[in-house]
């Protein structure tokens, strides 16, 4: 299954709830715009090199669009659609005054210099600076994108359009980014855990964890899970999984990290080793927290699923037959559009403070964060109760209906 298929399924499940006719339907669905343009360097050694790069431009009745920028081989346009879309609605549902967008280019960051990456980016810019903008389209990082190329992207926009440092987000904390904005993805992850724990009456020390991903988000989420009291008794990331049953030692991870190349935990002692998809099938885990990349639970491994709450830190982790048959086994899924919605809340932010040419401490923000996040996390809850959905069910219901509040007092043509 396609992934903008698999979020449309979600989509339908909602709309179905919403007895949402069909012609309003396909207007809330249909991407607004869909860019896809040729983004040409010179490599490091003179040759010259053509990427792909694709910005699409889901729904923006609600505010201006936001979405990350990906750079990664996988990047097309069915998946950046799908990941637009699921902008849209998680915007919606944490309430923010935004529309939904992504963007990403083809590519491999990894096998290009940092020069390369900044000449990607700038020629990406020259492509798309139009239809981007404080008012229009806000990008921001996502995978292999980070501070750095957020000031390239800025950089080379106000060489068209002027100073205006809110045209993007997640910028270096120096040159007009927010405070927390690195931590923020993994932080909501981690709040909205210990709140869904809660809800289900299991105390922190009686939950062992697993994330897998150990990147931006899942590190971060470790971090706070760990300094919660929570036992992590496994992680992963493309080396393997790290897997100790009585609780790793996460403050050795995390510096571990900070010290090899590319954040790789290779070489990380004091646990076993197993291969890196063995981490979703342990069986002494409560919590699983899939951090990494989409659609890493399907059909054919859902069946080694053990653990009873999933919460949601990549986007797109559990395709929708998976999702069906682990919610037919009474399992709880926390859904991507409300659990990692913590990266986009603290952009706005970031935006908010940009706008009024203002900084606020990290305190705020990491206060604001917590607000923002659980309102939206008991209003999902509510919402799920009282119709008998699932909460991913729910968190559409509210996005959804957010969104086409907003486009029936627009006036939808
Ligand atoms: P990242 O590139 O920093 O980290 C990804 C991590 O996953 C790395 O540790 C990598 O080694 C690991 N990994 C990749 N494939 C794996 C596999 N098959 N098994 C185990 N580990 C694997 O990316 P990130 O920013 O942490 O994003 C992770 C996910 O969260 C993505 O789906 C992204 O779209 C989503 N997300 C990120 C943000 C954000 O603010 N960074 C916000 C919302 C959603």
């Amino acid at each position: 299954m396609k992934a903008f298929e698999a979020t449309t399924r979600y989509f339908g499940v909602a709309a179905d709830q919403l007895e949402i006719d069909a012609d309003i339907r396909e207007a809330l669905l249909m991407p607004n715009r869909e860019m896809q343009v040729q983004v040409t360097i010179e490599r490091d050694n003179g040759k010259l090199e053509n990427f792909i790069g694709f910005r699409v431009q889901h729904d923006d009745y609600r505010g201006p669009m936001k979405g990350g920028l990906r750079y990664h081989p996988n990047v097309d346009l069915d998946e950046v659609r799908a990941l637009a879309s699921l902008m849209t609605w998680k915007t919606a549902v944490v309430n923010l005054p935004f529309g939904g967008a992504k963007g990403g280019i083809g590519v491999d960051p990894r096998t290009l210099s940092a020069r390369e990456i900044e000449r990607l980016t700038r020629a990406f810019v020259d492509q798309i600076h139009e239809i981007v903008g404080p008012d229009k389209d806000i990008p921001g990082p996502d995978m292999g994108t980070d501070h750095r190329v957020m000031a390239w992207f800025r950089n080379q926009w106000e060489k068209y359009h002027g100073f205006n440092p809110s045209v993007i987000t997640g910028k270096p904390v120096e040159e007009y980014g927010a405070k927390g904005r690195e931590e923020a993805t993994g932080r909501g992850v981690g709040l909205l855990t210990h709140k869904l724990l809660k809800r289900l009456g299991t105390k922190p020390s009686e939950a062992n964890v697993a994330i897998q991903g150990f990147g931006n988000v899942g590190a971060h989420a470790a971090k706070f899970l760990d300094e919660s009291q929570f036992p992590i008794v496994a992680v992963s990331d493309i080396t393997g999984t790290y897997y100790r049953p009585a609780g790793l030692n996460i403050r050795a991870i995390l510096k571990h990290k900070l010290e090899h190349p590319q954040g790789l935990l290779e070489g990380f002692e004091d646990c076993e080793k197993l291969p890196a998809d063995a981490l979703l099938g342990l069986s002494d885990v409560q919590v699983l927290i899939p951090a990494a990349v989409g659609g890493v639970i399907h059909e054919e491994n859902v069946d080694q699923i053990k653990a009873k709450v999933i919460v949601e830190g990549a986007n797109a982790p559990v395709y929708p037959i998976a999702d069906q048959i682990l919610s037919d086994r009474g399992v709880i899924i926390l859904p991507d559009i409300l659990a990692n919605a913590g990266g986009v809340t603290v952009s706005y932010f970031e935006w908010v403070q940009n706008r009024q040419h203002y900084r606020w401490t990290l305190d705020r923000v990491r206060q604001e964060l917590e607000h923002t996040m659980s309102e939206a996390f008991e209003n999902v809850w509510q919402t799920a109760n009282q119709h008998g959905v699932s909460l991913r069910t729910a968190a559409y219901m509210i996005g959804i209906r957010r969104v086409q509040r907003a486009g029936e007092l627009a006036g939808f043509a």
